[in-house]
């Protein structure tokens, strides 16, 4: 049996980039995954965008507060650049005019590069996009890529590195408490023993709370489907920005030559190996042929993974009100990896008692945002 001062549950990317920052501020950390490889759910479905204005307000704080580390990681951390340009366009379909017109103008005021384009400048940056249907639309040029793999594998490996324990296939069975620490029993019968649990799982946190005793706090796994399109012959897409409709319908961007494309799902499930739906494919590619000219005759491979969200759509960075000795680290939605750098060194720093980093109190961010116990958490509750 391991004595850790810290044991996390889950090795994506959140409970990898707080393994990361604990090891580095000298603590003992053991992390438990339950797959043999810790990308296997979420982390390694995303589709790799980075937008500083996407998301809730707490949400493009975390961004902004992660940029730092994703252009200018810890040496030795990868050997590709995590984030590359790509930019992002939002269409406003007839109607949706104030809402274009809200975007760009929040955007500018919160400082970001906003670029309005009519139809037609449109058209010539993409196109295949049938634009009859579109009145305007604005272009956010400093949108990135991000490589996930590298940003994951970057953590993992500096972790071991300073002596941080990954297990896999270990799936956490049980989980108890005694004499002030706690006993995590493995499904293979293997212990480990902690302090502090992290409660890192993605969608299943509300299942370790019921295992540890600790009432869950109304996690909301929802599905997002994944589909890969040829591009019609003569059509190169490199460089294309993203493109997403404003009313949040349809997305696609360019991958090695083809296009991701999603409809933007947003179905409530239950926390499992979440797979596409013959019907969530034929919608994606109905939208897409009504959007664009591109005319699909076979859609190529697809996922589906999911976006885990609380009542209020923020994430939870906290200890439990009732147990400080069990630390949540979720919910974050569509935005877990353009905001683990600076959620993993939140949680880090929240979990050695030295309150917000000073960088990102200078972006606003409070404790209150990411408690475990605000009051707009509660109506997700299930006990
Ligand atoms: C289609 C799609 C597109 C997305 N696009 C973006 C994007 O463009 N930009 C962005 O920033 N984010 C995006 N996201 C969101 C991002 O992928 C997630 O927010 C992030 O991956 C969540 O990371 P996580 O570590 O919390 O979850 P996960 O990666 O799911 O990790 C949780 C881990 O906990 C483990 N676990 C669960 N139960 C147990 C147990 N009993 N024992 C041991 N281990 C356990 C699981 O095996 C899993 O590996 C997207 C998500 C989807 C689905």
């Amino acid at each position: 049996m391991t004595h850790s001062d810290i044991l996390i549950i889950g090795g994506g990317i959140a409970g990898m980039s707080a393994a990361f920052f604990l090891a580095k501020a000298g603590k003992s950390v053991t992390v438990l995954e339950r797959e043999d490889q810790p990308g296997y759910h979420s982390t390694g479905r995303s589709a790799a965008l980075y937008s500083e204005t996407y998301g809730p307000k707490i949400i493009r704080k975390m961004s902004t507060a992660s940029r730092e580390f994703l252009l200018s990681p810890p040496d030795g951390f990868t050997e590709n650049p995590i984030l590359t340009p790509r930019g992002i366009i939002m269409t406003a379909a007839p109607g949706e005019e104030a809402k274009l017109d809200a975007i760009l103008t929040e955007g500018r005021v919160n400082g970001a590069n906003f670029v309005e384009l009519s139809p037609a400048q449109l058209k010539e940056m993409i196109p295949v996009i049938n634009t009859d249907n579109v009145v305007g639309a604005a272009h956010e040029p400093d949108a990135m890529d991000m490589d996930v793999h590298a940003l994951h594998w970057g953590f993992i490996r500096q972790f071991k590195s300073m002596g941080g324990t990954l297990v896999t296939k270990a799936n956490v069975h049980t989980i108890t408490k005694t004499d002030g620490a706690w006993d995590v029993t493995l499904a293979n019968g293997d212990h480990h023993r902690g302090d502090i649990i992290v409660n890192a799982a993605g969608a299943w946190v509300d299942d370790i709370a019921t295992k540890a005793g600790v009432a869950p706090l109304g996690i909301v796994p929802k599905r997002r489907t994944a589909v890969m399109v040829d591009l019609p012959a003569g059509i190169n897409a490199h460089g294309w920005p993203l493109v997403a409709t404003i009313d949040e319908t349809l997305y696609f961007k360019e991958d090695a030559g083809r296009l991701l494309v999603s409809p933007a799902d947003t179905t409530p499930t239950e926390p499992h190996d979440v797979q596409p739906e013959e019907l969530d494919i034929a919608i994606t590619i109905d939208r897409l042929m009504t959007y664009t000219n591109i005319e699909v005759r076979r859609p190529g491979e697809s996922w589906a993974g999911l976006r885990s969200f609380f009542a209020d759509g923020d994430p939870v960075s906290d200890f439990d009100p009732r147990d400080s000795s069990f630390y949540w680290l979720a919910g974050q939605g569509g935005y877990g990896i353009q905001t683990a750098p600076a959620m993993g060194e939140y949680a880090a720093s929240i979990l050695c008692g030295n309150g917000v980093p000073a960088h990102m109190q200078k972006l606003g961010v409070a404790k209150d945002a990411l408690s475990a116990a605000r009051p707009s958490l509660a109506k997700g509750k299930s006990s």
